[in-house]
């Protein structure tokens, strides 16, 4: 391992809470592998050093004003900061390169950061890529293109039901729904899928007993190293990487709940539960067209809450998954959190919006069985089929498990991965491991 310690590493997360989150997960399994790590960032959604005191940090300014910041449309602010974040980024690359003390001799990017492809090159560092969703659903988001050329997107209401025969069990309904300019999507997704083709290799946020078909059809896809060495979030605390202050309130109030019994709600939007049924809600500032819908609340309302629901605005959501009361959680299901309830084995209640979450979905119900399709609502005999998967979602936190440990596929992935880093290392810089 000591041969490691002098090997830095730089990584350069897409700033928002659901790549922030894996990119620090990955960052400390790396570092713990004895790298040294460089966290690069945009001024946007900086995240918070003191929570990392062993990395270090520099910030890319990405010369963003509020307005640009705060749009809603995903799209466009990508485009924007693939824009605005090129040339400061490859110049701090270049200063990272070349520094004489700890230079970076390897770029772990974020596929959705084209830039990093080119400004990497021009360095003449070594670049690896980080998908942060799921291997099928990253298959899915890949051939977004095909699939509008073959007529199934923009989906259309009496197609819905069709299924797409190329990703089985998917259908037009579960298709990701994206909203922004298709032609600035198409260049998105374009630089993603060839700067993952001629990158070093692919890091994966998954495993292979969950994933296995996708992951063998992506090997097939794409002819470089593929590594799926996740669940990424079981080496760290959740919290290193929030940016809300997380309500522990909620802890002690699951603390006084009967065990299995309180649904965690957590997507962001309005919903409603059983008024018999206890729970957990998670409303995130701006996450609903009122915006402060949780100071509004009638305070007689959050009192006569106490003894059955309790509303925060940021929780931390692996301790409330790991916690004993809570038996369900009602999820958007983004991908970080899908794959921290299946490794926590909570069943889930799915409530897809938009992007990846729809495949997610109809993975977690169709082919892990871990969860129900909220397509109508929450009906009595949805309730019922989901208790009867509560034993697989068990089955399944033993495998996220398993995969981790010695001799696990997640175990060895990450072994080679560490290796890989090295040998390209010494590929690019024509020296060999004996001389480093
Ligand atoms: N999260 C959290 N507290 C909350 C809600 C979410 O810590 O109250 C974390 C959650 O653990 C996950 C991330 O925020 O790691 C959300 O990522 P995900 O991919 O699930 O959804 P996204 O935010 O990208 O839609």
């Amino acid at each position: 391992m000591n041969q490691r310690n002098n090997r830095r590493l730089a990584l350069f997360p897409v700033p928002f809470q659901g790549y922030i989150n894996p990119k620090l997960h990955l960052a400390q399994i790396l570092h713990d592998q004895g790298f040294s790590i460089t966290i690069l960032h945009t001024d946007l959604n900086s995240p918070d050093p003191s929570s990392h005191p062993h990395f270090t940090f520099r910030s890319i300014s990405d010369g963003l004003r509020q307005s640009e910041a705060s749009t809603s449309d995903g799209v466009r602010l990508m485009t924007l900061l693939n824009a605005r974040c090129a040339a400061p980024f490859e110049e701090r690359l270049r200063e990272e390169v070349s520094s004489l003390d700890a230079p970076v001799t390897c770029l772990i990017a974020d596929a959705l950061f084209g830039f990093n492809r080119d400004a990497a090159e021009r360095a003449g560092v070594r670049r690896m890529v980080l998908r942060t969703t799921g291997a099928t659903s990253f298959r899915v988001l890949a051939g977004f293109r095909s699939l509008r050329g073959r007529g199934y997107l923009p989906i259309e209401e009496s197609r819905l039901e069709d299924p797409v025969p190329e990703f089985p069990p998917i259908r037009v309904k579960d298709l990701p729904r994206i909203t922004g300019e298709p032609e600035l999507l198409d260049q998105i997704l374009n630089d993603m899928i060839e700067g993952i083709k001629d990158s070093s290799g692919v890091i994966l946020n998954t495993f292979e007993d969950l994933e296995q078909p996708a992951l063998s059809l992506l090997r097939q896809e794409y002819p470089i190293a593929v590594f799926p060495i996740g669940p990424f979030h079981k080496c760290g605390p959740s919290s290193s990487g929030s940016l809300l202050a997380e309500d522990r309130s909620c802890i002690s109030w699951l603390d006084k709940q009967a065990p299995n019994l309180v649904v965690y709600v957590s997507f962001g939007s309005i919903a409603s539960v059983n008024d018999q049924q206890p729970f957990l809600w998670v409303i995130r500032p701006g996450s609903v067209s009122s915006s402060e819908l949780l100071e509004n609340l009638p305070s007689c309302f959050l009192e006569a809450l106490e003894e059955r629901g309790k509303i925060v605005k940021w929780a931390p959501q692996h301790e409330v998954l790991a916690h004993r009361a809570v038996g369900a959680f009602w999820t958007h299901n983004g991908w970080n959190s899908t794959l921290e309830s299946i490794s926590k084995g909570v069943l889930m209640i799915c409530m897809p919006c938009f992007s990846d979450q729809n495949v997610n979905a109809r993975f977690v119900s169709d082919v892990w069985r871990v969860g129900v399709h909220l397509n109508n609502g929450l009906e009595r005999r949805k309730i019922a089929e989901a208790i009867r998967r509560l034993l697989r979602a068990a089955r399944f936190k033993e495998k996220a498990n398993s995969c981790l440990m010695q001799g696990g596929s997640s175990f060895q992935s990450l072994d080679g991965l560490a290796n890989h880093i090295l040998s390209s290392e010494s590929f690019i810089f024509g020296s060999n491991e004996s001389s480093a």
